[in-house]
């Protein structure tokens, strides 16, 4: 799933990628495609997906996979509902 790089395909705000990112990224797209998260999986995408959820992005639609291990997972659900508290109170303050 090397694809070369292709400026035409839409540049989003995406951050540098590093190597090891990369292949990272690679690894969890793979899974995605196989059905649900560990609780490794989720947790590693846990704060991207916390940050959707206060910023009232559409977080569901966007990491699906994500809700869907929280919806089956009381600890996980837990960790997020911990980071979205610490998020807002962050917001609050700033
Ligand atoms: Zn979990």
């Amino acid at each position: 799933m090397n694809q070369p790089h292709d400026p035409a395909a839409g540049e989003t705000a995406v951050p540098a990628l590093n190597q090891q990112n990369m292949v990272d990224l690679m690894h969890r797209l793979e899974k995605t495609m196989e059905g649900s998260y560990s609780c490794d999986e989720a947790y590693a995408l846990l704060d991207e997906y916390v940050e959707l959820v206060a910023d009232d992005e559409e977080a569901k639609k966007l990491m699906p996979m994500v809700q869907n291990h929280l919806d089956m997972c009381p600890d996980c659900r837990d960790e997020f509902e911990m980071l979205l508290q610490i998020l807002k109170t962050a917001d609050a303050e700033a």
